[in-house]
């Protein structure tokens, strides 16, 4: 595609896209790409950068992965759509894959849909539709998604806007380094109890929680907490709601779903991004019983099932599986990590280094003791690293985070350059600070 126009690409995005998209650019100067290859992306100049963003977390198994490609062009040339009103052999294989990608001991239905946020719209409906109940619980910090059900559950309030429905009550984040109840799991786990009894019926159709917390900061749940959590949702007639749309499907290392880190299985899983490498899938994994009550009343979604994003998922799936992908998260992250910890003894503006496989956080603060999060480091950092080719994500409530979130084919050598340019975009950014 040389012969492309990308000359005013840029100003062609700020004059036609939505105020609500534009505002939404994350370096100051743009970057116009052209190129992706694994790990690794290319701009209209020809100049490389090192994906720790893995576009969004979409892209689990590299960059237009040849496989996932192929497996889309055939699709795509043969029969590109078909709904789910109709048979086609890719979709069905997809969800017998996925299904048996759960714990085993219960029966798993999969209704696929166009994304992330349609996913958890649905199994909102599907856990009211269940319960019988209104009411659900999420955490403060969560992004579920841009539709207005998704934005309903989602605590971080640069995201929410007008006219979302209700029906919602949150709970405190058990997060580690600056939850408002410390360190340790119970009061977070008393919390629910006062929020059930005090801010919902007494009767509630679930808790969602996202196994990691993305946008969130990088958070995962304290031992006991998911348990604990699940069990009281559970005994006020709800559900447990995993959403795995960044943490999945090989993500953390140790697991290919996040949520079995906390040894309890969840009622309905929630997946998309990372699932389709790209292409645009998501899905709700359910028990079948719990699926079931929704029969009664028609869900559709056109898209969903399509064969061209389920054929690249079916591929994704395949190749996380050849190429030991989950492996190399666990392994490849455990050595970035290892490296984040040196920097932060090294530098007193990280406050809190944390994750886990290939879904990690720095965070940064004023001083260690107040913990005061320091946006303008955060994003000196992030900007010093992307003129060195390093494309990093601002997170967290207060964008004091920077999420590390790349292809699951990451290597080790990445890793070294992402941390010599860390520490070098780090020494600008302190040395800045005292002059
Ligand atoms: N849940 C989580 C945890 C997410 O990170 C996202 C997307 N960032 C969504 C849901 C929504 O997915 P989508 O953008 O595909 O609608």
């Amino acid at each position: 595609h040389t012969d492309w126009d990308f000359s005013n690409t840029a100003a062609r995005r700020d004059q036609y896209y939505a105020a609500s998209l534009t505002r939404f650019t994350p370096f100051r100067e743009p970057i116009v790409f052209k190129k992706g290859q694994g790990q690794y992306l290319w701009d209209t100049e020809g100049r490389k950068y090192t994906d720790l963003l893995g576009m969004n977390v979409c892209i689990s198994v590299g960059h237009s992965h040849p496989r996932v490609v192929a497996a889309a062009t055939a699709q795509a040339q043969e029969l590109t759509h078909c709904t789910t009103m109709f048979y086609h052999p890719t979709p069905a294989h997809l969800a017998e894959e996925l299904a048996a990608t759960m714990p085993k001991g219960h029966d798993w239905v999969v209704h696929l849909t166009n994304s992330g946020s349609e996913a958890v719209d649905l199994a909102m409906t599907m856990a009211r539709t269940y319960t019988g109940n209104l009411d659900l619980l999420a955490l403060r910090t969560a992004y579920h998604g841009p539709t207005a059900a998704a934005q309903s559950i989602t605590g971080i309030s640069d995201w929410r806007h007008p006219g979302m429905p209700g029906n919602v009550a949150f709970v405190p984040e058990p997060n580690q380094y600056r939850g408002i109840f410390g360190p340790g799991t119970q009061p977070y786990l008393d919390e629910i109890d006062r929020t059930i009894a005090t801010a919902t019926s007494g009767k509630v159709a679930g808790i969602f929680v996202e196994s990691v917390q993305g946008y969130g900061g990088i958070i995962e749940m304290p031992p006991g907490y998911m348990s604990g959590a699940a069990e009281r949702v559970r005994a006020a007639g709800g559900l447990y709601i995993a959403d795995e749309v960044q943490s999945g499907f090989g993500r953390t290392g140790e697991n290919f779903w996040g949520f079995e880190a906390y040894g309890v299985v969840p009622d309905i899983v929630v997946m998309a991004k990372g699932l389709g490498n790209g292409f645009p899938i998501g899905a709700v994994v359910a028990k079948k019983h719990i699926a079931e009550p929704m029969a009664e009343r028609f869900m559709f979604h056109t898209y969903g099932a399509n064969p061209t994003s389920a054929a690249a998922a079916r591929a994704v799936l395949a190749v996380m599986r050849d190429e030991g992908l989950q492996e190399n998260a666990r392994v490849v992250g455990a050595a970035l990590l290892e490296r984040l910890h040196g920097l932060k003894d090294k530098y007193q503006v990280i406050g809190d280094v944390r994750g886990k496989g290939l879904m990690l956080a720095l965070e940064f603060v004023k001083d260690r003791d107040s913990k005061t999060p320091d946006k303008d480091v955060t994003t000196e950092v992030f900007e010093a690293c992307r003129a060195q080719g390093i494309i990093l994500s601002k997170s967290g409530p207060f964008q004091q985070c920077l999420r590390m979130v790349p292809p699951l084919c990451l290597s080790l050598d990445d890793v070294d350059q992402v941390a010599n340019s860390l520490d070098q975009a780090l020494e600008t950014a302190v040395n800045d600070a005292k002059a």
